[in-house]
């Protein structure tokens, strides 16, 4: 049985992968009985579509596997705390255990800003595991944000912009 390290580990190569279409670094993965039967990674800029999170991709895997839109006894991984929309859908699918990386300050509605997933008016509660390999999801959106400010140069060495290190 792989640890919640391990699969946050495959997690954060989907982010990889966001990264390599320009996208923001998300990377999600759903598992269920110890199978992925879903796994996505954040395409808002590629499709046009303001649903395409990591998370959302990973869910619509996840519920056509199962032939249905409760997707029961699954962990969802992601590697950034999920959104509003993707809190939502996961209380929506009945996802039993949420495990995330890094927390997003600005937008995380599972601790930061709100807590949907564990709002007791809710029909459905998940588990949440938080700070899962945390430094290096968050270091992973560091870095791509980094670069899109057009801040490395080669081998990843800082340039000076705007009177600042970037
Ligand atoms: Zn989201």
């Amino acid at each position: 049985m792989q640890s919640h390290h391990d699969f946050m580990g495959l997690c954060l190569d989907e982010a990889a992968r966001a990264a390599a279409y320009g996208e923001v670094p998300v990377g999600a993965l759903v598992v269920l009985a110890g199978d992925v039967i879903g796994r996505g990674f954040n395409l808002r800029e590629t499709t046009g579509d303001p649903t395409a999170h990591a998370e959302m991709v990973a869910l619509r895997e996840a519920a056509r596997t199962v032939g249905h839109w409760r997707v029961l006894d699954a962990t969802l991984y992601v590697t950034l705390e999920p959104c509003v929309m993707c809190s939502g859908a996961l209380v929506n699918a009945r996802i039993r255990t949420l495990v995330y990386g890094c927390a997003d300050a600005k937008a995380g509605a599972v601790e930061s800003l709100y807590a949907v997933p564990t709002d007791a008016r809710l029909n459905h509660r998940l588990e949440v595991v938080a700070g899962v390999r945390a430094d290096e999801c968050a270091e992973m959106l560091r870095s791509f944000f980094r670069r899109r400010r057009g801040g490395a140069g080669p081998q990843g060495r800082p340039l000076w912009r705007g009177g600042r290190v970037v």
